[in-house]
């Protein structure tokens, strides 16, 4: 086995370009910019988003008559 044929793992801070929020994390990398991070994810932003398309969804199902158990 050749020596030091594996990068260097180290800490680096991750910067998110769309809130600017910054964290820590190990990266072989020296540096990684993000689109979207924890901070301003629609995951834990939006939530009211996705219940109201979700709220769609389920007019849509009961406009058409689509049961969600009919795939069994
Ligand atoms: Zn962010």
């Amino acid at each position: 086995m050749r020596k030091g044929i594996h990068p260097k793992y180290h800490k680096i801070t991750v910067k998110c370009s769309t809130c600017g929020n910054t964290f820590e994390t190990g990266s072989t990398q020296k540096s990684i910019h993000v689109d979207t991070c924890s901070n301003c994810h629609p995951f834990y932003t939006g939530k009211q988003k996705f219940t109201v398309i979700a709220g769609r969804i389920d007019k849509f199902n009961k406009k058409y008559g689509i049961k969600e158990e009919e795939n069994k």
